[in-house]
């Protein structure tokens, strides 16, 4: 790999084991490495929130600007008795521990374009760099970052996806549970003083939607409990199901018709219902004339790579940023097998990462 500098900051990372909600050892080093560039980078007070050991850090470069740079600093593995493997075209671990590519190589780039830019005296916007925690359990980093209202567009470093594509339009989850109240009796002797939970429960699961209800819906129920013996009317039943969509719309329609089923039910059969819902993560979908999606599209041209979107099933920091009103998009940075001991990064890819983060802060 040409880069040295970046193969370096890289492996000064990977070696500091910080697993979600014990980030500090990397948020420290973050934060140093900022303070040697005489920057001066802060932590945010999110811990109560995302009960992790340390804040996201964040830095403003040239006073901040409207765009940020992200990249989360938990490993979803230890990367305890990490030993890098130099191949060919890539980076590897000996296979014995993940290689904490995800995301640490995210994070080695933001930092070395950050420090080439001003080592090398280079005119740069003013734009602002973060960290967040947790992006691997909850995405709660994200999520509760306290960040200026002037930022308006984020490019997060977090995809396993080859550089070049990119992120625009995300699936969404909302998780919920259903507590169903009955009443309890003896079967045998009073059957009829009872109320049978599973009844309403079976009433109310064979008329809701699961599987795949369209093309960018899906919907499950994952867990069932309930009852107590078998010669006792059951008074109580607990559920929990998701929704998943590209639109945020459909996710709230499904949601609404569950609950209803399950109220219906209910009252059928003269029980309760409790039904609470919690967004996982929210979906996105970017416009293609939005000044974010223009703005990706661009500098991975310049970087001299074809851009290509795609859409993603899962969550990531981004989802967080479009939740709270950034249009963010997710950056193919090419760091392959995620959370497996098979992890890897092309030297190519990585220093293409890299140049897509100059592109982006040069002015
Ligand atoms: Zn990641």
């Amino acid at each position: 790999m040409k880069n040295k500098r970046l193969l370096e900051i890289f492996l000064e990372l990977a070696h500091i084991d910080s697993i979600s909600g014990n980030e500090k050892g990397v948020s420290l080093y973050i934060q140093n490495f900022l303070t040697n560039l005489g920057l001066a980078p802060y932590t945010d007070n999110s811990e109560q929130k995302t009960g992790s050991n340390t804040g996201n850090v964040i830095c403003k470069i040239n006073g901040g600007g409207d765009f940020l740079l992200s990249s989360h600093m938990d490993t979803a593995r230890s990367t305890a008795g990490l030993k890098p493997q130099f191949l060919e075209d890539r980076i590897t671990s000996d296979g014995t521990t993940v290689l904490g590519v995800d995301n640490r190589a995210g994070i080695a780039v933001i930092l070395c374009a950050t420090e080439y830019i001003i080592k090398n005296k280079i005119d740069s916007q003013p734009y602002t760099i973060v960290f967040p925690v947790c992006e691997e359990t909850t995405l709660f980093g994200s999520r509760y970052m306290e960040i200026d209202r002037e930022i308006k567009m984020g490019f997060v470093f977090d995809s396993y996806m080859r550089t070049g594509k990119f992120i625009a339009s995300s699936y969404g989850a909302a998780g919920y549970k259903v507590i169903i109240k009955g009443k309890a009796s003896h079967s045998g002797i009073a059957p009829e003083a009872g109320i049978n939970a599973i009844s309403i429960a079976v009433k109310a699961l064979s008329n809701i939607k699961i599987g795949r209800i369209d093309e960018n819906t899906n919907a499950n129920v994952g867990l069932l409990k309930g009852g107590t013996a078998v010669n006792v009317v059951p008074d109580y039943v607990e559920i929990e199901g998701e929704v998943r969509s590209v639109y945020k719309e459909k996710v709230l329609e499904i949601i609404e018709e569950t609950k209803e089923q399950f109220v219906k039910a209910a009252e059928e059969f003269g029980g309760n219902v409790e039904f609470v819902w919690v967004w996982d993560f929210m979906p996105f979908k970017l416009k293609e004339d939005s000044p974010v999606f223009q703005k990706v599209k661009d500098v991975i041209t310049k970087s001299g790579l074809t851009p290509e979107e795609k859409l993603s099933a899962g969550g990531s920091d981004a989802n967080s940023y479009n939740g709270n009103g950034i249009e963010a998009v997710n950056l193919g940075i090419g760091a392959q097998n995620p959370h497996s001991n098979d992890e890897f990064i092309l030297y190519e890819d990585f220093e293409n990462a890299f140049k897509i983060a100059i592109e982006l802060i040069k002015k």
